[in-house]
């Protein structure tokens, strides 16, 4: 009785929201845009589309940035995410009304399991390494694995390749995520912030898309980002800043447009946030999902329970290793996630113990 009437008052609860969205709409003063930055409650809203209707006295222009906080029933919000927002012209600010669909989403649990959106409607996880730093395979595998999971279309880049000719093993290692990007759909690039190779392929790659740059520090790129985006240092204006906010110290995330006029054509988005993902939420099968040879193998091995250690008996994994068809790093790669998840998850346990 009570879980009906209980469902009832959703579904009222559910039309009556719809309908105040309809309302909103309706109106024709809403103003389009995209978040390029967010701080927590605080969001900056570039605009990308004028409403019919606009207040006299009221100056906005496709391009200027808004500074916005949000209705209280929205969910928390990212760079990237599509909105509509309303104006307060006494406040000079904007107030976020609608949220539109995500096409991507990449979030992470926060320590109370509550969904923190890194950033929103992303094409592109570009994953950075280069000879120098060493590559960190397990690191390209976690990004990899990030993408996956969020939907997002990995991309690997080689940066520092003016440097290849001192490290075989890094163009070995070049040489085994192109294989296993041709046969699992992604691409791998090899650029050079000094030579300039390569950057006119990275550059057509990523128009029309938006992009998060993720890898080591010290590989290049914010090298990259700078040779993407050589306006990318001209501080954008800022038309609305509302005085009572107070000021931004430090920026969390920043959408960097290709073309600030037409936002459509993509940008690219500085976030440190992609390096805060951590795998703790993530089960055995979760984790499989960022190895595309491992998940084509699943249930393969002997026995249901099987660990894919490399002395499990009947492990199809280990068998595939044996006869040259997969890597052994990306089985032992994958065995480090699944144990630092199990770690991670365990030590969040006690912590609130
Ligand atoms: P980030 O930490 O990934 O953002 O890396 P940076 O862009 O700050 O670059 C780290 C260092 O590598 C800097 O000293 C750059 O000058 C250097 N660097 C960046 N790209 C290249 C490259 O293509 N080749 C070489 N040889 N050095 C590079
Ligand atoms: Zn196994």
């Amino acid at each position: 009785m009570s879980l009906i009437r209980r469902r009832k008052l959703t579904k009222n609860q559910t039309r009556q929201i719809q309908k105040n969205q309809d309302k909103i709409i309706d109106d024709g003063t809403l103003v389009g845009g995209v978040i390029v930055s967010h701080f927590g409650r605080q969001l900056d809203v570039q605009i990308t589309e004028l409403p019919q209707i606009i207040e006299e006295g009221v100056s906005l222009a496709v391009g200027d940035i808004w500074r916005c906080h949000a209705r209280t029933n929205l969910p928390m919000m990212a760079s990237g995410d599509g909105v509509k927002f309303s104006i307060d012209t006494t406040a000079n600010l904007g107030r976020i009304e609608v949220l539109s669909n995500r096409r991507t989403l990449i979030a992470r649990p926060d320590r109370y399991n509550k969904v923190k959106p890194i950033a929103a409607n992303v094409d592109t996880l570009a994953i950075v390494f280069s000879p120098l730093p060493k590559p960190a395979t397990n690191l390209i595998d976690r990004y990899l694995l990030i993408a996956r999971l969020s939907g997002v279309q990995p991309l690997l880049v080689l940066n520092k390749a003016d440097l290849l000719a001192d490290f075989a093993d890094v163009e070995k290692i070049y040489e085994e995520y192109q294989l296993l990007g041709s046969k699992y759909g992604f691409e791998i690039i090899k650029t050079s912030s000094v030579t300039l190779g390569g950057l006119s392929e990275l550059n057509a790659y990523l128009q029309g898309k938006l992009t998060i740059f993720a890898g080591q520090s010290g590989v290049g790129k914010s090298s990259l980002i700078n040779q993407l985006l050589p306006n990318a240092n001209q501080s954008t204006n800022i038309i609305s800043v509302g005085s009572r906010l107070g000021q931004h110290t430090t920026t969390t995330s920043r959408l960097l447009a290709f073309d600030d006029s037409e936002l459509s054509k993509g940008g690219i988005i500085d976030t440190p946030g992609i390096r805060e993902y951590g795998i703790w939420h993530l089960s055995d099968n979760d984790i499989m999902v960022g190895f595309d040879e491992l998940y084509e193998r699943r249930g393969q091995c002997q026995f249901r329970d099987c660990n894919h250690a490399q002395n499990a008996k009947g492990c199809a994994f280990w068998q595939a290793v044996l006869a040259g068809e997969i890597l052994e790093r990306r089985v032992e790669s994958f065995n480090e996630l699944v144990k630092e998840a199990k770690m991670n998850a365990s030590s969040a346990r006690n912590q609130f113990k």
